[in-house]
Parts: structure tokens; sequence; C-alpha cells
């Protein structure tokens, strides 16, 4: 079946919907997501978005751009996230005005707290610039910009799965999808397409990433020739439960909450005198995986699963209750623990990708140093690396990534659509994706895929996590390509047409291959440690030789490496201390 937009975002997270909403306005506009819209991962944000709007005490989007650079450990695009925390304002504004319930302060101000790496006057103590709607904020705006589409007539189709997107010469003429429902392939035409696919915690055993975090539009992307920029960057989060990976927001340690080791000892005094346990996560994570290394886990074996406590006790059953009531409710529901007496056993999880599909602040897909931008091609979001977020993002900046960026896209491609013609789709456009379903579905035995994910699991979890070391991810990198081989000849026994979920879980399963394999290539490559990326034989920054961002190309068995400036115009590189 054919389809023919303007404008085709795929993802209906919080990127997706506000780029629908902006270009709606203009132009014909198709949301094409593997989820209903409001199932998105974006509504498993808890803690709050980030915006200096200084509602509770004073407080500036330059100390906000300030503390992204910092906190991205200076791999960060300065411009970027200038834009990012001057437009983090006015995009709060818009989405309260738009319906959202933001928690509001006893003079009806929206509410704002503490978060990590966010600090007033350039690093001189922790400020209040989370605004939230208690730890539901990504459901809330999930909720909001979904009606809001409904509204302006946005075309939805959902559950149905993206698996190529179409690139003629280098402009981008639509994409490939699959419906689940009915097991059909559907061809989109489009003048334009936006990748706003979500993340790809799901190369991880212990993540807070659903399951549906697979990476799909960067891996389509790198197939097609698209380099990927600064994978080697992935965000460990301090506190998951313990086992599950669930995220327990830093919103608990914004209001109060404090970490301890088996000896009860406030650890973070060590690490981050000033900041303590609100010190951006890469150190945090840092810090807990080396008290366990040093035995002083809970249970003292040194295991990648043991575990430290967060104490919120003393925050009392009220707080708890009324301003963080998931968390009351997961730690309850899933550890048999009430917060409000005993402490949550907790330790770091797989949770976010920094890096993804390049794009400049206009959200346009870019191949190289130069900024050459790929005809009608745009992605924003977690799958897009614009770089805001550098070598570690800070706590609250995904949300507005999501909508300084979403926005901008969405405003971008409308001037796009205004200014070109449908470029027509060359035949056969969608030979390649329906000959490789056919095979799948064809072959009568192969390769399990669940031992394969199983593999790959375990392979990142143990050699790519926190501390990295060159023989662990040398073995990594060989462990991956021969999966990636084994993946060739996989095997499902459902050949069913109608909902086979099976068929699509495997194709995610060679995407998670693809970009975890990338992302082991480029961390070998980055001989220092910055940011999230932090490597035993190379300790240090060292900002003569590594001040770049990679861009990634894969070329079969190979991942070609080149480079792109770091736009360092404000702020001098200087050591990170908190
Ligand atoms: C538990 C948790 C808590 C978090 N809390 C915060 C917070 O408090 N503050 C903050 O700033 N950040 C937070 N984050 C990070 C932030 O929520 C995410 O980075 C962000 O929501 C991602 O949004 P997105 O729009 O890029 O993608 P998503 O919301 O993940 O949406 C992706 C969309 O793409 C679609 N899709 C994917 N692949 C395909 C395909 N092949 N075909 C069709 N559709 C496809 C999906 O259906 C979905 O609609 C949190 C993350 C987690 C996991």
């Amino acid at each position: 079946m054919e389809h023919k937009f303007d404008a085709v975002i795929i993802g209906a997270g919080g990127a997706g919907l506000y780029a629908a909403l902006e270009v709606s306005t203009k132009a014909r506009t198709a949301v094409v997501s593997k989820l209903y819209p409001i199932r998105s991962h974006t509504g498993a944000a808890q803690g709050g978005i980030g915006a200096a709007l200084g509602s509770v005490e004073e407080d500036k989007p330059e100390w906000h751009a300030f503390d992204t650079v910092k906190g991205g450990d200076y791999l960060t695009d300065q411009n970027a996230a200038v834009i990012l925390a001057e437009e983090a304002v006015r995009a709060v504004y818009d989405l309260e005005n738009k319906g959202l319930p933001f928690n509001r302060t006893p003079t009806g101000r929206i509410d704002q707290r503490k978060f990590g790496g966010h600090t007033r006057n350039f690093g001189e103590s922790a400020v209040r610039r989370a605004c939230y709607a208690a730890d539901r904020t990504g459901h809330m705006i999930l909720q909001t910009l979904y009606q809001q589409c409904i509204k302006n007539n946005v075309a939805f189709y959902n559950e149905f799965q993206v698996m190529d997107v179409i690139i003629q010469g280098n402009t981008c003429t639509g994409i490939v999808a699959y419906d689940l429902s009915e097991g059909e392939i559907h061809t989109f035409q489009a003048k334009c397409v936006l990748f706003a696919t979500g993340g790809c915690g799901r190369m991880y055993r212990i993540t807070s990433n659903a399951h549906a975090n697979t990476g799909d539009g960067p891996a389509i992307l790198a197939r097609a020739g698209i380099p990927l920029e600064d994978m080697e960057f992935f965000q460990f989060h301090p506190t998951g439960i313990r086992g599950l990976g669930i995220l327990i927001t830093e919103g608990v340690r914004g209001e109060g909450g404090i970490l301890r080791n088996r000896k009860g000892e406030r650890f973070m005094e060590k690490y981050a005198p000033k900041l303590l346990d609100l010190a951006p996560r890469d150190m945090i994570a840092r810090a807990i995986r080396t008290e366990i290394i040093d035995g002083r886990g809970i249970q003292g074996n040194r295991s990648i699963d043991d575990y430290i406590f967060l104490d919120a006790t003393h925050l009392g059953k009220e707080l708890l209750e009324s301003k963080l009531p998931d968390i009351v409710d997961f730690t309850r529901t899933y550890l048999n623990i009430d917060p409000v007496e005993s402490p949550i056993p907790v330790h770091p999880t797989a949770h976010y990708a920094m890096g993804g599909i390049p794009t400049d602040t206009q959200s346009r897909v870019v191949i190289d140093d130069k900024g050459t931008a790929v005809e009608g091609l745009f992605a924003a979001g977690e799958c897009a690396c614009v770089s805001v977020h550098g070598a570690n993002r800070l706590g609250t900046n995904s949300l507005v990534d999501l909508i300084v960026f979403g926005r901008r896209a969405g405003q971008e491609m409308a001037r796009f659509i205004a200014q070109s013609a449908f470029t027509p789709l060359k035949k056969g456009s969608a030979d390649k994706t329906k000959q490789r379903i056919h095979t799948l579905r064809d072959r009568k035995k192969g390769q399990d895929p669940g031992m394969i994910r199983k593999e790959m699991q375990k392979i990142m979890t143990e050699k790519m996590g926190i501390f990295r070391s060159k023989s662990q991810m040398k073995k990594a990198e060989k462990a991956l390509n021969d999966l990636r081989h084994l993946y060739q000849n996989v095997y499902t026994g459902d050949k069913n047409i109608k909902f086979n979920s099976n068929l699509l879980e495997i194709f995610e399963l060679g995407n998670l291959l693809d970009l975890a394999y990338i992302t082991t290539s480029c961390a070998l490559n980055r001989t220092e440690s910055r940011g999230a990326h932090s490597r035993d034989d190379y300790p240090e920054r060292n900002d003569e030789q590594w001040l770049q961002h990679t861009l990634a190309r894969l070329m079969g068995d190979k991942v070609e490496i080149s480079y792109k400036h770091v736009d360092i115009s404000i702020w001098e590189p200087k050591p990170r201390k908190y």
C-alpha cells in the first residue's frame, strides 16, 4: 500500500509529537509509530524538565547552558547548549499553556526542584531548575502533546514499524513500514522525514529502558550509509532498582535523598564534596561502582549485581507520597520495601544514549564536519545527536531537548516543504524490505534470536559498562561481530502474517546488534576518559587529541571513523570539579 504526505514523522514520543504539532499547522503530516503514541517511552520520564524560570530562586539560561556544557565534559556543542537553555523557558510555558498540569508553589507559580549538575552562578551550589508534574512529568507531556496533535488532524499510523528509509541520491524521499495487524508492507512517500525513534538501552541486560527502545532509527540510517555521532557515550543512571533496572528518579535526591554504602557512609562526600548526591550522573555512577568494587556495596561481594542504598526515609511520608508517588509505588510493588521506612536498594542502570544521528541546530541530518545535509532528512530527540549532551547528559535535559529541537525540526520541515516538490519514488523501493521478511519467514531452521539477544546483553553489561578497558572492549567487539554473523541465519517458528511480533522483535535485535557493535568500536577508538566513557588504560581527559566528535560509518564488518569539530566558542574547557 502507498501513502503520500508532505511530512512523515517516525515516532510519537515527545520529540516526534512536538515536531508534528508544529509542521501540521502548515502541511499534511503523518506520524508513524510502532507503539500506540501515549505508550512511547517519554511517558516513563519521571523527575522533570529543566528550565531557568527562576520561579523559586534566582536562575538564568546562561547558567543552565554552562552547566550543560560542563556536565557534558566539554564535548557539548556550546552554540546548541545556549539554544537549549534559552528556548527551554518558552518551551515550558508553552507546555503549560497547552494544558500540562505542573506542580505549583503556594503562590501558584510552576514549582521547581534540584537535579544533578544544575547549579547557580556557574557551579556555586545546586539550584532548583527542574519543573515537574509529581514524578510523572513525561506522562503529562505525552498526554498534552497527543491531544493537541489530534486537534491538528495529524494522521496517526499506530503499530506500524518502520523497517527502511528511502534515500535517492542525496534526498530522502520516504520510508517503508510494516503494519503489525495485517502483516502488510506500506510505502510512505514524503517531501521530508523526521526520525524521532528514541533510545537503545535494550543493548544492555539491566536498563531503565522499555522493550521497544531498540535504536531502530539510528540503525536503519547507519545501514543506509549515514554516519552516527559519539556513540561511545552511553549513560548509566546511578539509581535503578536492584536487579531490575527500573528507574528511581534523580528527583528523590533532588528532594534530599542520600546515597549510602554498607557502612552507612554518605560516600559522595569523597567524590563530589560540593554537590554531593547531586553531582552529574557519570560521576555518581562511577562512585557507586567504585564503592562496590572496593567491597563497600551492601552485599560486599564486589559483583556487578551488588548495590548500595538510596535513603529517603528522613523525607517523610507526606512528601514522598505527594511529590514522588510513582517511586513509592514502584518500591513497594517490585521490592516489597516501603521507602518511607527503609532505604531503597539501587545500582546503576543503562539509561541514555548521548550519541545518535548527527544533526545541526535546525534538526537537519548532517553527514560530515562541513555540515553537509541530506535533503529532506531530519532527526530529533534521544535518537539524534545535536549535540547538547556531549559526553554526559544532565538530568531533565532530555525532555528539554525533545521540546526545543522537536519544535525546531517541525518549523524547519515546514519551511523545507514550502519550497520543495515531491521526488517520484523509484520503482521497487520496498523490494529489499519485502525480501528480508520473506527470507526470514521461509527459513526452515537457524539461530535462536533469544540466545543472540541474551549474549549481546551480557557482553555489553560486562565489557562495555561504566569502567572500560582495551582488552575487554576488544573481546566485546569481536564477540558482537560474531553475533552479527550468526544473526544472518536467525530463525523464527512463528510464520503468521497477522500480529507476528516475533518477526519485528528479530528486526529490532538486528538493530541493537549493529548499534552495540558501533558503540564498542567507537569506544575502543577513543583513547581517553571523558564523561560517561571511562577507560582504565587512559584515565584522563585529553583535550589536545580528543576534543572532537566521533562520526562512525558502518561498512559491513568495519566501522569507519572520522571526526567533527566541537563548538567551544563560549567557555574554555576546564577540569571538571563539583
Ligand atoms: C525511566 C526514565 C525516566 C526518565 N526521566 C527523565 C526526566 O525526568 N527528565 C528528562 O529530561 N529525561 C528523562 N528520561 C529520558 C527521556 O525520557 C527520554 O530520553 C525521552 O523521553 C525520549 O523521547 P523521544 O521522543 O526521543 O523517544 P520516545 O519517547 O522513546 O519515543 C520513540 C517513538 O519512536 C517510535 N519508534 C521507535 N522505533 C520505531 C520504528 N522502527 N517504527 C516506528 N516507530 C518507531 C516509538 O513507537 C515511539 O513512539 C527518562 C528516561 C527513562 C527511561
